[in-house]
């Protein structure tokens, strides 16, 4: 389902698209530039606040753009040190945002290191057994603009926490595209969106220091690793055989490991830098030591970091958590084995942590109370 709103978000106009705006309404080219710097840069809250520019041109950008493309409906704080940002866009469908912080000794969380997880889409097609974003299929894509937006939330959410002290625009450190939705099933929309996020008129964030997850579109991936702007790649790989992948994720039909890791490959020698494997490892599934041989024979050919994520269990679904030590068992064979790896420490276990389930309870509390 496309949804048209009544007017596109400002978030989603690039320097040049919003100069053709302007020039085919007959204003100046340099307006655009004024613009941006007033959303990105000085984080104007308002069309008012952009004082240099002409009353009636404010008026004609209300009218024409839309500044709000989502808005905070919750703020889930888990007792660790993750905040789910549940925002709601304009036609009532709900998104997930995630700051995940990273103590550092000597500095208050404030200070901490941020990634941000953000979604591409509303729902996902690609189906992944174990996921609760999955459950309801695909709503729709997000706009480039509505990806944006969900950056300028936690940006406006973090200036109010800590006033920007350092010289660079954005108040986060690290962006991983890795929640609700698959990325590269909304390619164009994504690579517009990073776009903003990477330019200098945008939020001048570094492509470095941003990464696409995927859950294996290999021709998308092969596409990626010819854009101009270098960002970094994780894959969803779950399983470490076609026979594993195939139980819990049906993309693996359409593009096989054969397929897959080549892929994978193409895009790792253009940059010249090391992709990241994603595991989350489920009890009895994909949890066994021949798995993390097999594992560890395609991230020394693919030349990969392995990020190990202990599966957050979701209401309705019947996969589990491996235990502790199975989990550290798993990850010593492949250090065993001179894989570089990391076992992810739990993060937001008791905010509904696993991605998309603060939504899925948002729906059904609201499909309960809507009159029958
Ligand atoms: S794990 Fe990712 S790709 Fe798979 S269904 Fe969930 S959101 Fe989609």
């Amino acid at each position: 389902m496309k949804f048209t709103p009544a007017r596109p978000s400002i978030h989603g106009e690039t320097l040049e698209s919003l100069a053709a705006r302007f020039a085919a309404a007959g204003e100046p080219a340099y307006r655009a530039r004024q613009v941006l710097g007033w959303i990105y840069h000085r984080r104007a809250a308002s069309w008012d606040e952009m004082t240099n520019l002409p009353k009636a041109l404010r008026g004609w950008l209300a009218e024409h753009f839309d500044l709000d493309a989502s808005a905070l409906v919750l703020n889930r704080q888990s007792e660790d040190v993750t905040d789910k940002l549940l925002l709601e866009l304009r036609d009532r469908s709900l998104i997930e945002t995630v700051i995940i912080r990273a103590p550092q000794d000597g500095v208050g969380l404030d200070h901490s290191r941020k990634t941000i997880c953000i979604s591409t889409q509303v729902g996902c097609a690609m189906g992944c057994v174990f996921c609760a974003s999955g459950l309801a299929g695909l709503k729709r894509d997000l706009s480039a603009g509505e990806i944006v937006h969900q950056l300028m939330q936690v940006c406006r959410r973090e200036d109010a926490r800590t006033p920007r002290a350092r010289a660079e625009l954005a108040s986060f450190d690290n962006v991983v595209v890795m929640g609700m939705g698959e990325p590269l099933h909304n390619y164009d929309n994504l690579l517009r969106a990073l776009t903003i996020v990477n330019a200098e008129w945008g939020l001048g964030f570094g492509a470095r220091r941003i990464t696409i997850s995927t859950s294996g579109l290999a021709p998308k991936i092969r596409r990626l690793a010819h854009e101009p702007i270098g960002f970094r790649l994780a894959v969803s790989l779950h399983g470490a055989t076609n026979e594993v992948r195939d139980r819990i994720m049906p993309v693996n039909k359409r593009w096989p490991l054969e397929e897959l890791l080549p892929a994978v490959k193409a895009f790792a020698a253009a940059h010249g830098r090391m992709v990241t494997l994603e595991f989350i490892l489920i009890e009895s599934v994909n949890d066994g030591l021949e798995q993390a041989a097999r594992l560890a024979e395609i991230a020394a050919d693919v030349h990969a970091h392995v990020n190990l994520i202990p599966y957050n269990t979701v209401a309705g679904l019947p996969w589990r958590r491996p235990a502790l030590a199975r989990q550290q068992k798993f990850a010593r064979q492949l250090e065993e084995r001179g894989v570089s790896v990391t076992l992810r420490r739990e993060k937001g276990h008791d905010i509904d942590a696993a991605c998309g389930q603060l939504r899925l309870r948002t729906e059904k509390e609201r499909e309960k109370a809507a009159p029958a």
